[in-house]
């Protein structure tokens, strides 16, 4: 008998995919966690049954929401990431020596554990040296961080229903503006333009940014199991132009990477006209 995952993108579009087992399964005090095998995407998270991580698409994700900023500021040395249970986000910040310390507050212990388990290739950096973990809701974490503390704020969260909302509210956002530098940049996981569900909270979020930060960009990958596959990112900085890239110090790191590069740096940024329209216009 086939065994197929099915995820609603819309009331009236769904994502299936056939899997061959369904290896764990728990409902946490914040959502329900689920862990399959694919024959597609290879072994995947769900989080209350959307598709968070797969080992066969994570690297576009974990890519791009990591070296852009660090292209950006070679020199970025302490880091807060917000969410990001699998570990994925961290698996790629701590390929830059450069980087002093890195805070991860994830509001889901169980998540981590099921990846520990399940998703080595996601998790594989979380016993690093220079990452502490925390269990707890980033929203609260931020209210007690000092001012100009962070070089990078990386907000690697789930969609803003449960317990993401507060990620995308003005209160976090300006807390996120207090605690950075003034060198400082907020990257955020930031929906997508195609599905009118997911571009209204991408303007909203956009909308609450731009009020708050000087710079408030937004730039793209291409991420299959994301509901449309168009997936945006948001960067934010008191005063880093983010198609101000510094080419050979991040070339000389040597970072070999499989979705990012310096060519498709400025391109992820140059986004398609409809976007533009719900963002500037
Ligand atoms: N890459 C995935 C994506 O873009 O959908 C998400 C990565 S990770 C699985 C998202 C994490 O955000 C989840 O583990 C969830 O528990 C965590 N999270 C949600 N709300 C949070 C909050 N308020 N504070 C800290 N972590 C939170």
């Amino acid at each position: 008998m086939e065994l197929w995952y099915t995820e609603e993108w819309t009331k009236n579009v769904r994502f299936s995919t056939k899997i061959k087992n369904h290896l764990y399964s728990k409902k946490s005090s914040f959502q329900q966690i689920d862990i399959f095998e694919s024959y597609e995407f290879g072994r995947f998270l769900t989080l209350d049954g959307l598709m968070m991580v797969n080992e066969k698409d994570e690297f576009i994700y974990h890519d791009m929401i990591v070296h852009p900023a660090m292209c950006v500021n070679p020199y970025i040395k302490k880091v807060l990431v917000i969410g990001a249970g699998d570990g994925g986000t961290v698996r790629e910040l701590v390929r830059y020596n450069g980087i002093e310390h890195i805070d991860m507050v994830e509001i889901d212990k169980e998540v981590t554990n099921a990846c520990i388990k399940f998703l080595p290739l996601t998790s594989s950096s979380l016993k690093n040296n220079r990452v502490k973990l925390y269990f707890e809701d980033g929203l609260v974490f931020v209210k007690n961080i000092n001012d100009n503390y962070y070089d990078l704020i990386i907000v690697d969260s789930t969609d803003p229903i449960g317990p993401g909302e507060g990620l995308f509210t003005k209160d976090f956002y300006i807390d996120c503006h207090r605690i950075l530098n003034e060198n400082g940049i907020l990257i955020n996981q930031h929906e997508s333009p195609y599905f009118e569900s997911f571009s209204k909270e991408m303007k909203r979020a956009h909308n609450k940014i731009s009020n708050i930060f000087k710079f408030a960009n937004i730039y793209q990958a291409h991420i299959p199991t994301y509901p449309s596959g168009h997936w945006l990112f948001g960067f934010a900085s008191k005063n880093l132009n983010p198609l101000n890239i510094k080419k050979d110090i991040w070339d000389s790191f040597g970072i070999k990477t499989k979705y990012y590069n310096i060519d498709l740096h400025n391109g992820a940024f140059a986004l398609p006209t409809y976007v533009k329209e719900m963002l500037y216009e």
